[in-house]
């Protein structure tokens, strides 16, 4: 029996691996894609938004070339983290089901084994479900629902429809590397200045305008995406106008949720957060109402890599010392 499950292997799970292994647990982490993986998904080149100290795993630990670590640099950096601290992940490895209780112990199934662990912790993030815009062809190839590179796009029609960072940084991208760009955007979204209601960052902004001033990225209005053809995108503007744009590829950018499954069988109460559906947990420990099941990260209300990385140091020495106490 494993004292602590830990459920991913973002910047949450690879904090909490090291507290388990600082208190002397018995630990592993289960992750379905590769070590950092949402980090890894990032597009291709791209500055992070966030200073060091906001993401780096030990202070003065990441030292990127410019003010902001790159993706290359901050992946590394989360790697380097794993092998020098020999930190026991397995990748490639999904959790399928967890059931159980503390008395007993949890028994966590994946798609390869099944493991008994005391306690649990997800750290599972929040980019399992893309949001979809739930309208025909959009499961043509030819659609994305995230934005890794836009080298494949050069001279050609590309669409992105979203109102935040990601699709602003997309059409950034695409335009900036030859792509005929159009960003699809409610009004509001375009004209939110306000950083605190997920404004776009002004750094992404002004090269952006500056891509439209120069003509190589076109802004639509819109209300509503109406249809995505082999060959077009039919939608409607928000002054009611119906518009068809020729089109090679659509990037749907508008946010993903995670997925709360496992949780929710579990027992554990969920709550509408500001943005999404969110596990109801004590904010000091982190625990669920479901005793010896934890959270943290990107799903709960502490979304930043900085918190993903800190509530771990805070609640595993907890998880120890409650360990402890029941034995
Ligand atoms: C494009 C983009 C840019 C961003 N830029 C920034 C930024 O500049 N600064 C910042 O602070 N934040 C940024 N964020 C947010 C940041 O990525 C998250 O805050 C951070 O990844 C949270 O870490 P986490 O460990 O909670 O979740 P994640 O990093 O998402 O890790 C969760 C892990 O759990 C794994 N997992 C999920 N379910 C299972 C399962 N059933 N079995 C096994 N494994 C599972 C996933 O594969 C994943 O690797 C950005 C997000 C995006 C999408």
């Amino acid at each position: 029996m494993l004292d602590l499950m830990i459920i991913g292997a973002g910047p949450a799970g690879l904090s909490a691996a090291e507290a388990a292994a600082q208190a002397g647990l018995d630990y592993i982490v289960i992750e379905k894609g590769t070590i950092a993986n949402t980090i890894r998904q990032y597009p291709v080149g791209r500055t992070m938004f966030s200073t060091p100290n906001e993401v780096e795993m030990h202070a003065g630990a990441l030292k990127p070339v410019r003010e902001k670590p790159t993706r290359e640099e901050t992946l590394s950096h989360y790697i380097h983290f794993v092998l020098d601290r020999d930190l026991k992940i397995n990748t490639g490895e999904k959790v399928v089901s967890v059931n159980g209780n503390i008395d007993e112990g949890f028994i966590v199934k994946t798609d390869r084994a099944e493991y008994q662990a005391r306690r649990v912790l997800f750290a599972i993030g929040a980019m399992e479900h893309p949001r979809r815009l739930s309208v025909p062809g959009e499961d043509l190839p030819k659609v994305h629902h995230l934005f890794v590179d836009p080298y494949a796009y050069v001279r050609k029609d590309a669409l992105v429809v979203g109102g935040g960072n990601s699709a602003a940084e997309a059409a950034l991208f695409l335009a900036e590397e030859g792509a005929r760009t159009t960003l699809a955007i409610w009004r509001e979204d375009w004209e939110n200045r306000d950083p605190k209601a997920g404004a776009m960052k002004h750094w992404v902004r002004t090269p952006l305008e500056a891509e439209i001033e120069a003509g190589r990225l076109k802004v639509v209005l819109y209300k509503h995406v109406d249809e995505i053809r082999e060959a077009d995108v039919r939608l409607t503007t928000e002054s009611g106008e119906s518009m068809t744009l020729p089109n090679d590829v659509v990037f749907v950018l508008v946010g993903s949720d995670a997925d709360l499954t496992l949780l929710k069988q579990l027992g554990v109460q969920i709550e509408q957060g500001k943005l999404a559906e969110v596990p109801v947990y004590d904010p000091e420990t982190f625990e669920t109402n479901v005793r010896g099941i934890y959270v943290a990260g990107h799903f709960t209300h502490a979304r930043h890599i900085k918190a993903a990385i800190d509530v771990p140091r805070r609640i595993v020495p907890l998880i120890a010392q409650d360990l402890k106490s029941s034995r």
